[in-house]
């Protein structure tokens, strides 16, 4: 009998379920997930509960809906249980690596059960990816120039792109690397932590979670990477070009197409890092023989847009499944060869699951259901997804631009409702045969399946409304509150 089994965790941002091998992506990004699937359970339709990161966390570590302790709340609440409290509980040594995400801080409560907590934020003021806009370096003769230029469209259009190419320029001095430009700690790094604080606990059960930024916008992968996946072409200087080309709002559909073209490489060059560094994991974890007592999950906490829907990113703003459907596969030595479940699986389900798996109790606060015994014996039910977000254009930590409207998504393994409360507007696709989302079914077709989804819908809003934890929900505004008024006192002392 070995000790009993701990769980590593392993989140990849802005993860699409349709750039992995073991989902069918062509290009030979995963090698090492690909081969680890065929001794895993490959969970092909899964599904987050949010967009973005703070609509998704919640569901992934407290196994609950993101606005199911209301809108003015975002992260986990004071004193709310999680996995790894749950872990922290039963005795496991429980460590977060986490690579810069300013939306996983202590500030969110995402440090609640961790012994080691490393955000990787140094310090750094949340709320603020470091801002990718190219408009952030204007003198005031240059304010001039440009209030000047803004009298035609013409002279406004020439002005942006002299000035664009001028900060290239600026930006380009000194020719920077990869690892200048980047704005988060690359995945190996993250695995030199989490592989040393690994080696550091002897016998001890743990809980391990390690966030991984590498294939986020702006997209710098290292130079290795690019020419892993055949693109040794792409210097940091060019990437740092597409990066800017990207983020700019004011392209035509072609230019942002010709650029697409590059971008698609640098993220896939970031999915590749994050590949080859599980498989470093992987071999520490078999160095300090622990591997055959852990359960190994990987997933994402959404997807991207490359521009499928008119979007780039993953702005809380729609539920496209490109920002929806992520990868997931789950190994244990519990299980012998692969296994694919089909069915959806709401990564709600995915904590009281992995809990199960390592026979800890599952909190009663938790929404999700462990599906743990069906893996085990290999059928598994039909289930429907359910995800929903505050659309946001302002700012997520002000708390009047998250009253805004909801998008609720209902999915079954062949439909997809889309409900947009603020247009009174449902929209129901048949994702069979429009995999692409790209026309909702008229009104009169398809009637049985969008009634059942719209009764799913209406029971979760209900079940949200009436179980809601209001002391949960109180803790967590005061909490708020208490934030933005350091916040705003920081602000007035400086
Ligand atoms: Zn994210």
């Amino acid at each position: 009998m070995g000790r009993k089994k701990s769980i590593v965790l392993v989140t990849v941002d802005c993860f699409r379920a349709d750039h992995v091998g073991f989902l069918g992506y062509p290009l030979p990004v995963t090698p090492f997930l690909d081969t680890l699937a065929k001794q895993s359970v490959v969970f092909s339709d899964a599904i987050v509960a949010g967009v973005p990161t703070y609509f998704s966390f919640p569901a992934m570590l407290a196994s609950r809906y993101p606005l199911s302790l209301g809108r003015e709340n975002m992260g986990i609440a004071p004193n709310e249980p999680t996995i790894a409290t749950a872990l922290l509980d039963a005795g496991c040594a429980t460590g977060a690596f986490l690579a810069g995400n300013p939306y996983l801080s202590p500030q969110f409560g995402y440090d609640q059960g961790f012994e080691q907590f490393q955000d990787s934020l140094d310090g750094a003021l949340p709320g603020a990816l470091p801002n990718v806009s190219h408009h952030t370096r204007r003198s005031r003769l240059n304010r001039g120039i440009e209030a000047f230029s803004r009298q035609t469209r013409l002279t406004a259009a020439a002005y942006r792109e002299l000035y664009f190419w001028y900060c290239q320029r600026v930006s380009a001095k000194g020719n920077p690397s990869m690892e200048d430009l980047r704005r988060f700690p690359a995945a190996d790094v993250m695995m030199d932590r989490a592989c040393a604080w690994l080696s550091n606990l002897g016998d001890r059960r743990c809980f391990l979670w390690i966030h991984l930024m590498d294939p986020h916008n702006p997209y710098y992968p290292p130079e290795e990477a690019l020419a892993a996946i055949g693109e040794p072409g792409m210097s940091a200087r060019r990437a740092l070009k597409w990066n800017a080309l990207w983020s700019r709002d004011d392209l035509g559909p072609g230019r942002l197409r010709r650029c697409k073209e590059k971008i698609l490489p640098l993220y896939d060059a970031g999915v590749y890092w994050v590949d080859k560094q599980i498989s470093r994991l992987v071999e520490t974890l078999k160095q300090l023989e622990r591997w055959d007592d852990t359960v190994l999950a990987v997933t994402g906490d959404h997807g991207e847009e490359f521009m499928e829907h008119g979007a780039r990113y993953h702005a809380p703003m729609s539920l496209p499944e490109q920002l929806l459907h992520v990868p997931l596969l789950l190994r244990s030595s519990d299980l012998s060869g692969m296994r694919t479940l089909e069915s959806p699986f709401s990564l709600i389900h995915l904590a009281p699951t992995l809990l199960d798996a390592v026979e800890v109790a599952v909190p009663d606060s938790f929404r999700g259901k462990s599906w743990w015994k069906h893996i085990l014996a290999g059928s598994f039910p039909n289930d429907i997804a359910i995800a929903e977000l505050v659309t946001m254009e302002g700012n997520p930590l002000r708390s009047e631009d998250r009253m805004r409207p909801r998008v609720l998504a209902i999915r079954d393994g062949s439909y997809k409702l889309v409900i947009r409360f603020k247009e009174g507007r449902e929209d129901l696709y048949d994702l069979k045969n429009d995999p692409g989302e790209c026309s909702p079914l008229p009104d009169d077709v398809a009637i049985h399946e969008r009634v059942r989804l719209l009764q799913s819908a209406h029971a979760h809003l209900k079940e949200s409304r009436e179980n809601r934890n209001a002391e949960l929900a109180l803790s967590a505004r005061l909490c708020g509150i208490k934030h933005s008024m350091k916040m705003h006192a920081e602000k007035l002392r400086a």
